[in-house]
């Protein structure tokens, strides 16, 4: 019985190595995407891409600025 027991005990331990061992390496290295910043046309404040809106080839932080068109 005990045997069994330090049988199941290895098993397990194997499976959690194996898992370890076949799991990708934590993302360290790995660099988040950088969007691109760009600054509103009225007031020049810098915002990612995608929170800017488009007017054109211009871009604004909101829509009072961009009503309001480039300063
Ligand atoms: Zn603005």
């Amino acid at each position: 019985m005990r045997f069994l027991l330090l049988l199941a005990l290895f098993g397990v331990l194997w499976w959690v190595w194996t898992k370890r061992a076949a799991a990708p390496p934590p993302s360290a290295g790995r660099e988040p995407p950088v969007e691109k910043m760009v600054a509103c046309a009225h007031c020049g404040l810098l915002m990612p891409e995608s929170d800017s809106l488009a007017d054109g080839e211009r871009r604004y932080c909101s829509e009072a600025h961009r009503r309001a068109g480039a300063a």
